[in-house]
């Protein structure tokens, strides 16, 4: 890892005393460090902001997982490696789980935290695209109070980087009994998805999200209205999306690979 700039840490024992850190000048929280270390060794712009790490992984109201009702609650503290294997996950929530076990590689993925996820906007981030189908909300704390808003209105006001001043504490989302994920990337590990799209049922409803075709992912009634009318995907795709050309892949392929993994979801969901 190159040089860091210099920084002060705190580790605050409860949410009371992390919004006091994160209220200071200059804090920015810390979780599993996957994105943020990246980003300081890089001295993205807004790094030169960063003054003190606030560590929040001893907040317990961020830790667990458990049902509450027809939705399952996910502490924002949750690492890929635990969202992958859960019980609960992995029968209410497949193509979340799917979604974490592709995530990056092992090393990232027993570090990196749900709420880092959400907080660290990708056109392609592969739980986010799970976390969209499946109609997620996020419990969210400013200095005042403790609110829950959709994951969908929550990304419109999320710019990369510092100041933020609002911790994530949860992330739930709808359980539901068939869903899937399915992603492309460059390599299969330590890479980004080119595509990701995720697919669920709820309340017998076809919800897609779609991930690397827009600025950030979304989700999308209108593909998902197309696919349960077992129409073409390929022009509902293109009225959507406005997928990038890069050093990677065009655009057409871009949108040509979203069908093809759109159907392979649908198909092994059981959803056609
Ligand atoms: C090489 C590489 C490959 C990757 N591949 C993938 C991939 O394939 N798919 C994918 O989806 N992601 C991928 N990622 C992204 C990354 O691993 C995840 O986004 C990870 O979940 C971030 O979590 P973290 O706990 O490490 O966040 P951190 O790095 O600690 O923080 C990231 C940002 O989120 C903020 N933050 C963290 N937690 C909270 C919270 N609870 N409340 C408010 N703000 C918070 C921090 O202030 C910071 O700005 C990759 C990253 C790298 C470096």
């Amino acid at each position: 890892m190159p040089d860091l700039p210099a920084f002060t840490y705190s580790r605050p024992r409860d949410l009371a005393a992390a919004m006091t850190a994160i209220g200071r000048r200059g804090a920015c929280v810390y979780a599993g460090g996957t994105d943020l270390l990246v980003a300081l060794a890089e001295r993205r712009p807004w790094v030169r902001f960063v003054r003190e790490l606030v560590d929040v992984k001893g907040i317990s109201e961020g830790k667990g997982l458990r049902e509450r009702g027809a939705r399952l609650r996910i502490g924002a503290l949750t690492t890929a490696d635990e969202l992958a294997a859960h019980p609960l996950v992995r029968r209410h929530a497949r193509v979340l789980a799917e979604a974490a076990e592709q995530t990056s590689a092992p090393a990232l993925r027993r570090r990196g935290t749900l709420g880092g996820n959400v907080s660290s906007p990708h056109p392609a981030g592969d739980v986010t695209t799970a976390l969209l189908a499946l109609d997620a909300m996020v419990e969210v704390a400013d200095r005042k109070a403790v609110c829950e808003v959709p994951l969908v209105d929550f990304m419109r006001t999320q710019a990369e980087g510092w100041p933020r001043q609002r911790l994530i504490l949860a992330v739930t989302v709808c359980k539901c009994r068939r869903s899937a994920f399915e992603k492309v990337g460059a390599r299969p590990a330590f890479s980004r998805s080119l595509v990701a799209v995720g697919v669920a049922a709820i309340d017998g409803a076809l919800r897609i999200a779609l991930g690397g075709l827009r600025e950030r992912p979304f989700p999308s009634p209108a593909v998902a209205a197309s696919v349960a009318r077992g129409e073409g995907l390929e022009t509902a795709l293109a009225a959507e999306c406005r997928p990038p050309t890069d050093a990677l892949a065009s655009d057409a392929y871009r949108l040509r690979l979203a069908a093809t993994l759109l159907r392979r979801a649908v198909a092994r969901a059981g959803l056609r």
